[in-house]
């Protein structure tokens, strides 16, 4: 089976059960500042999961784009990846248990759609504990499917809970299914769970019923179910590939690197294959290898294939020729190929410079200390974790603390780092992110007002501290322009103006006047947040936007607006940052 016929067997068969078709989100989350990349289907989702309604009804479905960047360390095995798509099926407060897990199975094993054999699955289930019991629901249901007692494992919270990490926010017991690749077990206690390969987890039903807060688990308003399968998985075992990697998802990339190599080493090979494409489609949302954030990421990524590439003994520049076979996998990349290949080529060059004289640093040490590590991003553009790595494979001591601390300094980078920075937690940061989200409403329609009609929104992007916003504009503001606006945003604050909501098609939300962003792909059905009587003087709401929300219910709840910062962002396009104070 080909990964199109995968997507489109999903999600015809979740649409005849109901669900929404709604396209996946960008791979960068606009409005969620706690993660640097979208990481699960979910995730986009929060809100909704939370109790907002959502315009396409209370069962969705959708094919999402992911990032996992603390699966970097594992890819290289069977199964992991950094970039990987992932299908999803979600309850709004509607079905249960029950409906989802029969529809996994029928999914998995009907002739109709998979045709898996059913002696192929086993599943795990959360064993309960101090927070929650355990699921007993979920084990009865799955025997009453077909699957033997013995095939069905309890697993504590660590195995079948699902959260975003650490962090307050939706979560509950999960039941994943896995396949058996038919390897041997790799000792007595292997099962489902065990890294050796032998079991591939396909799918994973998460069954949202808690709100993690700073309380312990309260029930949330609404009983969700959230469902993720990876693509890439599937598509191995359904082909009788033990590993992704053999899939044709990868197998024109591994060809073209083996084919520039002369040495072999199969680990080297499959990170390559699996990190240039993970850059390939961050840079195709515009970002180019920097220090912080998204580019660091970017970097990490490139900069650690170069490094894999040396073992492989390719001598030139290789990764733009990798990603040539990345693109002809990705039609969709094609539209940014050029910008793709010209940072490859600038990034590769770069580290490339630098590299041997580093590597030959690195071997004079035999002990590093976090001076060093910091010296060797500095100097040599080492990111901090290749220094570590490389320190384990060469055995050379790191001194933990203060590297720790060098790193830390650093970690913006990955969901983990991210909660550190906003320590508030998923809750606390909605209600501040909400806020931000409307403020950003007021001020497109302020720009607009103030500017001219040629403001179109390009660009947005909110944390809990501030928002920044990306507009079609050539000169740069004066003083006088950004009071105005100030002031604008700022009245239609004080008037306590209602944020009203309403549901259309599409084409009623265009003729009615609504704004949307050019480019972003709508369901059928959107909402429309509209902000101030349209009964006032000009008969027109002051703002009118499509959106999926959430907002605050009035403007009075935002506070004192500030623009903070007005600058390029490229060519005719400023950036505002603002903050409400
Ligand atoms: P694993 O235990 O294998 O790391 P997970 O429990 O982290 O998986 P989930 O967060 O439940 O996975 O994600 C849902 C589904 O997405 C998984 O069942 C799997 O099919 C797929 N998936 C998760 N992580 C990866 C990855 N790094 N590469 C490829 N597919 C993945
Ligand atoms: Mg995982």
């Amino acid at each position: 089976m080909t990964p199109k016929e995968l997507k489109e067997k999903y999600l015809s068969f979740f649409k005849k059960n109901g669900h929404a078709v709604i396209p996946g989100f960008s791979l960068i989350p606009e409005h969620d500042p706690t993660v640097l990349f979208t990481t699960a289907g979910m995730h986009p989702l929060v809100p909704f999961l939370l109790g907002e309604k959502h315009a396409q009804g209370k069962r969705l479905t959708d094919i999402q784009k992911c990032i996992r960047t603390n699966d970097i360390e594992e890819v290289g095995d069977s199964w992991h990846l950094t970039f990987f798509e992932m299908l999803g099926n979600w309850s709004l407060g509607d079905y249960w248990k029950k409906e989802a897990i029969e529809w996994s199975l029928e999914f998995l094993t009907s002739k109709k759609w998979l045709n898996i054999h059913l002696e192929k699955i086993s599943v795990t289930v959360f064993a309960g504990d101090k927070d929650a019991p355990r699921d007993k629901e979920s084990a009865e249901i799955w025997q009453k499917l077909g699957i033997p007692k013995k095939k069905i494992y309890f697993l504590p919270k660590e195995d079948n809970w699902w959260s975003p990490a650490g962090r307050t926010g939706p979560c509950g017991p999960c039941t994943e299914m896995f396949y058996d690749t038919g390897k041997k077990k790799c000792g007595a206690g292997c099962k489902p769970g065990c890294s050796c390969g032998k079991y591939s987890e396909i799918w994973n039903d998460v069954f949202m019923e808690y709100n993690k807060t700073s309380k312990g688990y309260l029930p949330l308003k609404q009983k969700n179910v959230d469902t993720g399968m990876g693509l890439e998985r599937i598509i191995a075992v359904l082909n009788g590939f033990d590993n992704v990697f053999q899939t044709e998802l990868f197998q024109p990339i591994i060809k073209k690197i083996k084919a520039l190599s002369s040495e072999i080493n199969e680990k080297a090979l499959r990170i390559i294959a699996d990190h240039i494409k993970a850059a390939c489609f961050i840079l195709s949302e515009n970002i180019e290898p920097s220090n912080i954030e998204q580019g660091y990421v970017l970097r990490r990524l490139i900069r650690r294939s170069v490094r894999y590439g040396r073992q492989l003994g390719i001598k030139d520049i290789f990764c733009h020729k990798i990603a040539k076979a990345v693109i002809s996998i990705y039609p969709e990349l094609k539209e940014n190929q050029e910008f793709i290949f010209e940072q490859l080529v600038r990034e590769e060059e770069k580290f490339k410079k630098t590299l041997e004289r580093g590597l030959k640093e690195f071997e004079r040490l035999d002990k590093i200390t976090g001076k060093d590590a910091f010296n060797l991003y500095q100097t040599y553009g080492f990111p901090l974790e290749l220094t570590e790595e490389l320190a384990k494979e060469k055995e050379i001591k790191i001194d933990e603390k203060e590297f720790e601390k060098a790193l830390k300094n650093h970690q913006e980078l990955s969901r983990k780092g991210a909660e550190q920075k906003f320590k508030g937690g998923l809750a606390d940061h909605t209600e501040k992110t909400t806020r931000y989200h409307t403020a950003t409403h007021l001020l497109l329609a302020a720009l607009r007002k103030v500017l001219g009609e040629h403001v179109y929104q390009k660009g947005s992007n909110i944390t809990a501290e501030r928002l920044r916003f990306d507009f079609s504009h050539k000169e740069k503001l004066t003083e006088k322009e950004i009071k105005k606006i100030e002031d604008l945003v700022n009245e239609k604050i004080k008037q306590d103006l209602e944020v009203k909501c309403e549901e259309m098609s599409l084409e009623e939300a265009k003729k009615k006047g609504a704004m949307g962003v050019f480019g972003e792909k709508y369901g059928a059905k959107v909402k429309v947040y509209a902000i101030g009587d349209p009964s006032n003087s000009s008969g027109q709401a002051f703002s009118k936007e499509i959106c999926g929300g959430p907002h605050v219910k009035r403007t009075s709840e935002l506070g004192v607006f500030k623009i903070t910062k007005e600058e390029s962002s490229s060519a005719g396009v400023r950036r505002i940052r603002a903050v409400l104070e």
